[in-house]
């Protein structure tokens, strides 16, 4: 027996799979998951176009799923009763399936030349009416269409669609729409050599996996009801359909490598999401809970998703809401988890030759996270917070001049501090805490006049973990000389300027 919900994402690996596909993928793996044992979730890659499909493409996409943890049932790599699940690989089933339809009259082969096509869907345009296929190989005798065949005539086998009459798709998002079976007209499914075409191969594939739920992005619409007439011909069942919206760029434009800083999952990995906050984050482009929800954990996500929740209207990604969703969900783990998180990113993206290697490995993981899980929204902003342990000490340009700009109160403040650190009797965070927050009371001064010369002066940057976090990982020897050699480079500067 199969299980329930069969649902499956088939992408074609014709390009590099995008934010808005994964998101498709997604949404299918939830809703298999939400049935549980009941669900099942297929993988199916869509090759058909040979000519634009690469093993690179679908390398890409398995990477990618893997990474967001999108298991499937069957698939790929995992097989199953239904395989094998490349279209390029399923020949023989469409070549039977083929022979059946045309045997049944709902299939034929074409013999019209691309002047005809052409010259018909001129005489279409010049009376300002949709152009629709004529019809004119439909009656070609089956004995004279088969001699030709033999005799290598060039064909294309069409679809043989009413002439009347209404389809109507009942859609799990859209509700109803219904087509024009006169409109549609008798469309291509296989190409002369018998390779399918994707509304074709997509039938065939989705009845013999007996997929139950059709859940797939909202360009796919004007598919559907040839889809239908086809499972119709065919005495198949009919799959549910829900139709997504599209993802869209922050800026309401399609999403695209040129224009959006990040459009593939990869980027985001590499930028240090977690595959749980981007799991998250892109369920959000179009679905919600209650529309107030918003950090939800996977498996609130697989208790929760419905597609009959999932928005109409095409959904933009905000990629400022996906950082803020990946702080909280980095915020919320163990510091053993975050350390362990960020040194697998690190392992991952930051080769020896990145010029943030160094930094990136200043600090093991757990040591990193009491200065920085708060404040970092991703792995990617840990080196810059931490790299001021290095040694040699190096102070960014951008730190220069701001401890410049703190003036003469930079100097006086650093004058105070250093013997003050220095007659500390242990360098232990309360110890240092008091002691700079006393520094304030004592020269009379804003906490923010105090901290940010000494900020800049220990770390030699403008974004650092907390103070007394920085001053005291540092060590009583490197925080005092660090202090000292710039409170001496200051009034230096000071006094020649
Ligand atoms: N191969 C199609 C695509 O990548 C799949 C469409 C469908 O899910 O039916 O767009």
């Amino acid at each position: 027996m199969t299980s329930d919900v069969r649902v499956r994402f088939a992408p074609s690996p014709t390009g590099t799979l995008h934010l808005g596909s994964a998101r498709s993928a997604l949404y299918n793996w939830l809703y298999a998951r939400h049935f549980g044992e009941r669900g099942t979730y297929v993988l199916r890659i869509e090759d058909t176009d040979q000519a634009r499909s690469t093993p690179e493409n679908v390398e890409q996409a398995l990477r990618v799923f893997r990474w967001l943890g999108l298991d499937w049932d069957e698939g790929p790599g995992v097989e199953g009763p239904f395989g094998p699940y490349f279209q390029s690989q399923r020949d023989e089933l469409y070549v039977a399936s083929l022979a059946t339809m045309r045997e049944s009259g709902s299939a034929y082969p074409c013999f019209c030349t691309k002047e005809e096509l052409d010259a018909d869907r001129a005489a279409a345009d010049a009376e300002k009416r949709p152009f629709v296929y004529t019809g004119r190989c439909r009656d070609i005798a089956r004995e004279d269409a088969d001699a030709r065949i033999a005799a290598g005539d060039a064909h294309v086998i069409r679809f043989r669609c009413p002439d009347e009459g209404v389809t109507v798709v009942h859609d799990l998002v859209l509700g109803e729409t219904t087509f024009e079976n006169a409109l549609i007209g008798d469309f291509v499914i296989a190409r002369a050599d018998g390779s399918p075409l994707y509304n074709f191969a997509n039938v065939i594939d989705d009845s013999q996996m007996q997929i139950t739920h059709v859940i797939r992005g909202n360009d796919h619409l004007s598919n559907t009801p040839k889809q239908i007439l086809m499972y119709e011909a065919l005495g198949a069942t009919i799959p549910a359909f829900a139709h997504l919206p599209m993802v869209l760029g922050p800026d309401g434009s399609k999403l695209s490598k040129r224009k959006h800083h990040t459009s593939t999952v990869e980027q985001l990995a590499e930028a240090g999401y977690s595959s749980d906050a981007v799991r998250n984050g892109l369920a959000l482009v179009g679905w919600s809970k209650d529309d107030t929800t918003n950090v939800m954990s996977t498996a609130e996500l697989v208790e929760h998703f419905d597609v009959a929740r999932v928005k109409k209207s095409s959904a933009a990604i905000d990629y400022d809401k996906l950082a803020w969703l990946n702080g909280e969900h980095l915020r919320a783990l163990t510091p053993e988890a975050w350390a362990a998180g960020y040194e697998a990113w690190r392992d991952e993206w930051l080769p020896a030759d990145d010029e943030r290697h160094a930094a990136a490995h200043a600090m093991r993981g757990i040591d990193a996270a009491p200065l920085v899980q708060e404040k970092c929204a991703t792995w990617g902003e840990v080196p810059a917070y931490v790299g001021f342990v290095l040694e040699p000490f190096m102070m960014q340009d951008e730190a220069w001049a701001r401890l410049q700009k703190t003036g003469e109160v930079g100097v006086q403040v650093l004058e105070h501090v250093v013997p003050k650190l220095e007659a500390l009797g242990d360098w232990e965070l309360d110890s240092l805490e008091a002691a700079l927050r006393g520094a304030c009371e004592d020269l009379e001064l804003k906490p923010g006049k105090v901290f940010s010369p000494i900020r800049f002066a220990v770390t030699g940057q403008t974004i650092a973990p907390g103070l007394w976090e920085s001053v005291h990982v540092l060590g009583r020897d490197r925080a005092l000389d660090r202090m000292r050699a710039a409170r001496d480079r200051l009034a230096a500067t000071l006094a020649s300027a």
